[in-house]
């Protein structure tokens, strides 16, 4: 059965003239599926006829919410959804001044290793399809009440990893008959995926590219994210450096600190060497304690903040929000598996 809602409209317009239906079909089932219709028989503008016959022919996918928890300190909502074939995924809702955010995953677990995150402590099991990145939007908010302005793609999994399939979801997600949220309203989180980075840039979309960047120094970085190993940190600034020229969009790098590792001052003062000629920004993350990790906070968060600035670098120090119900990704759905594990050896 043909997943519909991984379709873009002229594709659902195709399938649906195929059937022999007129091209407006197409929009009205497009824009009940945006709006989180979990079943044909929902599509009350659609004879009986035609539905039956589009049961038979496409799946419309629901992803459960297994697990919900809001933070009683800021409102922020985390959901564990469970997927058609029993995986399992993240999404966070975050409220700001400037709209609601929802955070996304990408693929079902993560194949990057990075030493201090919790999504890619057991691999990457699988990538997502677009709708099973869309229907995160979609339930969210519907099930939430919350309505989503923003958007970034920062849960789990890597998401120049399935390039492909983001483009799609981007393709969907900006669609005036869908979502409509604007390019502008979007961010991408990477590890330092060369050639994903240069096919944005060829594309010049409008979103925001974060670069999760966490040491400016090969060494170090080699040593907390193996992809270091693939996609040297002087080529990825080189690539940061193109992405910019091409598309005048300023990048967003995410540095976690971390205790005796990557806070150090030389550290900040190489930063700003190899942003030079760059219009960066650094976040600064306060590192989220990962059981599994070696690795604990830094207390050295302000005085670096302050070595950036002595530089101009805007450096400014990621606000934690659900702190109270293991927001950050990956945590829940490793939480789950832990349990699972649990009940299977009783
Ligand atoms: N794979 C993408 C997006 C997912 S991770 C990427 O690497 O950018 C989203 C962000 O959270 C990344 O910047 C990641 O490095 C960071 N992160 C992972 N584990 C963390 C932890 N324990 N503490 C703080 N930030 C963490």
């Amino acid at each position: 059965m043909t997943d519909i809602k991984s379709m873009t409209l002229p594709e659902m317009t195709a399938a649906l003239s195929a059937l022999g239906e007129p091209a407006f079909r197409g929009k009205q089932v497009f824009s009940w599926l945006h709006r989180g219709a979990e079943s044909f028989e929902e599509m009350t503008n659609l004879s009986k006829a035609l539905r039956d016959k589009l049961r038979a022919n496409f799946l419309i996918t629901v992803p459960k919410p297994v697990r919900k928890q809001v933070s009683q300190l800021d409102g922020t909502v985390k959901y564990l959804w469970e997927l058609g074939d029993g995986n399992c995924i993240e999404s966070v809702v975050m409220q700001y001044h400037h709209g609601n955010t929802v955070c996304i995953s990408s693929q079902v677990g993560c194949r990057m290793g990075c030493e201090f995150c919790a999504s890619t402590v057991a691999g990457k099991v699988r990538d997502l399809t677009p709708s099973e990145m869309l229907d995160q939007v979609i339930f969210t908010q519907k099930d939430s009440g919350l309505e989503i302005s923003n958007i970034v793609l920062m849960g789990i999994g890597e998401p120049l990893d399935n390039l492909d399939t983001v483009l799609k979801f981007l393709e969907l997600i900006n669609h005036p008959d869908g979502m409509n949220i604007g390019m502008r309203h979007i961010s991408l989180s990477t590890c330092g995926i060369i050639p994903g980075i240069q096919r944005l840039a060829e594309l010049s979309l409008q979103l925001t590219l974060s670069v999760s960047l966490h040491a400016p120094d090969s060494e170090t970085r080699s040593r907390i994210m193996p992809v270091n190993r693939a996609y040297d940190v002087d080529a990825l600034f080189e690539a940061c450096h193109r992405y910019f020229d091409r598309t005048g969009r300023r990048i967003s790098f995410e540095y976690a600190m971390i205790d005796g590792v990557n806070d150090h001052d030389w550290q900040a003062d190489l930063i700003a060497k190899k942003l030079r000629g760059m219009p960066g920004h650094v976040n600064l993350i306060p590192l989220n304690d990962v059981v599994e990790s070696p690795f604990r906070p830094s207390k050295r968060i302000g005085a670096f903040q302050a070595r950036l600035s002595s530089h101009g670098i805007t450096a400014t120090v990621r606000r934690s929000l659900g702190g109270d119900i293991d927001a950050s990704c990956g945590q829940l759905r490793r939480k789950a598996m832990e349990e699972q594990k649990g009940e299977n050896r009783q």
